[in-house]
């Protein structure tokens, strides 16, 4: 019994670690003055500390205001448990499952408030996973549970000063993304890291240290036990980065690409679809850095549309009328998809109407082409239009016809047609097969608005 006791008291002690001391920076050698933090973040955090706690600003804010780049948003590390830190704002409330979190709103902001996290003791899966870590620790066990030195730095805006445990400073400036801790137990962890230490690296023009590299193609099986809806959460974010691009090829170079986007190496592999599919990441990456809007249903639509096109083209090959064909591959296509990537029913949709849209830009006659501007959903069925054009899949002038055609008034538009009808750009009409399959029932006409 008293063995048992000593056993227990002891291993407690033995397992909390201890933490060297952390350098502590000040302004005159990191740079980041009060006013550049958001004064949202600002105030979270003196409102906290005038109540006794400690609170920072941490992770990906700090990360990107020493290096110039303007933060997406703000996260904030604080010793208050999330019910104190939501009873002391007006505007907050307590979101999360896996771990509990606070959002704090101020304006248009919404500010991350996190709780100080322990990383040991807590429950993993039979790979190592992490299923719950919700154990509240001190600030030196917040960094350590925290994924790259970079990400663990904590900045107080009332002293100005940067607490960095893992020489994270030192790290940014070398530009090396190095793993808190032993990086193979850190992806047993949590798998998601791997991404992540591509993704950062990518957007942030970084290295990523060996022993952290090292282990990634080995281990990219992981990804398989995490769970789906996390999975597609960090392809989005990878896709959306702005720097795509860079990511999918620092995915394709690590080997990550494969449990991503299963289809992607197939199509990758085709001179085609590896055309089409740059263009569609170089469009979107252009259009996150002018700040433009870029929906998911848009971009899984590019990246899976190689594959779509295979399988309607080979079906038409086969006798198959061009409508049912394209339904038929788009259905199949995102079966497989939707299994893998957990696209949420909203995506899925607007993946379809972007695919189901396009047959119909074939038809420059009658009433068709009027119903076709008329659609919702027209804008986004031309701009996927223009990537085909551009990767070469169809003739280079018909979205420009389009889009004057959109443009046009009532006798311009009625001249295009003509116009057109003389040029034989108009497909004949075959007659429609008696017998349909189960999909095709649910398969608009083409003519139908
Ligand atoms: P971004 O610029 O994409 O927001 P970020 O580093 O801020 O990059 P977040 O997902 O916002 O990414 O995470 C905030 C912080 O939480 C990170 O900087 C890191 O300290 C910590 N973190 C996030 N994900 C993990 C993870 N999987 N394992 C350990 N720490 C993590
Ligand atoms: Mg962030």
């Amino acid at each position: 019994m008293i063995h048992k006791l000593l056993r227990k008291v002891f291993k407690r002690v033995a397992k909390s670690p201890v933490f060297p001391e952390p350098a502590r920076i000040p302004v005159n050698q990191h740079g980041i003055r009060r006013e550049r933090i958001s004064p949202a973040a600002c105030k979270v955090c003196t409102t906290l500390q005038e109540r006794g706690h400690q609170a920072y600003v941490v992770g990906g804010a700090v990360r990107d205001l020493l290096i110039d780049h303007t933060p997406k948003d703000y996260d904030i590390a604080t010793s208050a448990t999330p019910e104190e830190v939501r009873a002391l704002f007006r505007r907050a409330r307590i979101i999360g499952r896996r771990f509990k979190i606070v959002h704090v709103m101020s304006g248009a902001e919404t500010i991350e408030v996190t709780t100080f996290r322990a990383r040991h003791e807590a429950e993993t899966d039979e790979h190592g996973r992490v299923l719950n870590d919700n154990v509240y620790g001190t600030l030196a066990e917040d960094a350590s549970r925290r994924d790259f030195t970079i990400n663990a730095l904590y900045c107080d805006p009332s002293t100005e000063t940067i607490i960095d445990f893992h020489h994270g400073v030192a790290d940014l400036r070398q530009k090396t993304l190095r793993m808190i801790g032993e990086p193979r137990t850190r992806y047993r962890e949590d798998p998601v890291r791997m991404l992540r230490a591509v993704r950062l690296a990518a957007k942030l023009g970084l290295i990523i240290d060996p022993t952290a590299r090292a282990p990634i193609r080995a281990m990219a099986i992981l990804l398989e036990n995490v769970p789906t809806a996390r999975l597609f959460d960090e392809t989005l974010k990878l896709l959306m980065s702005g720097n795509a691009v860079r990511c999918i090829a620092q995915l394709r170079a690590e080997g990550l690409h494969h449990g991503l986007l299963p289809l992607l190496d197939i199509v990758l592999g085709q001179p085609d679809g590896e055309r089409f599919i740059r263009l569609a990441l170089e469009n979107t990456d252009e259009r996150v850095r002018a700040n433009k809007r870029v929906s998911p249903g848009f971009l899984f639509a590019a990246l899976l549309w190689p594959e779509v096109l295979k399988l309607w083209r080979a079906r038409q090959a086969n006798g198959a009328p061009t409508y049912p064909a394209l339904f038929e591959a788009l259905d199949q296509v995102l079966d497989t998809q939707a299994r893998q990537l957990a696209l949420t029913r909203r995506v899925a949709s607007d993946i379809k109407e972007i695919w189901a849209l396009q047959p119909r830009f074939d038809k420059r006659a009658g009433q068709a082409p009027h119903r076709l501007i008329e659609q919702p959903r027209f804008r986004a069925g031309w701009d996927f239009l223009k990537l085909r054009a551009e990767s070469g899949e169809l003739p280079g002038d018909l979205p420009e016809w389009w889009d004057r055609f959109a443009h046009a008034g009532h006798d311009e538009r009625e001249e295009m047609l003509r116009a057109a009808l003389n040029d034989g750009n108009v497909p004949v009409r075959k007659r429609r097969r008696r017998k349909r399959s189960a999909t095709v029932t649910e398969t608009p006409t083409p003519d139908a608005a």
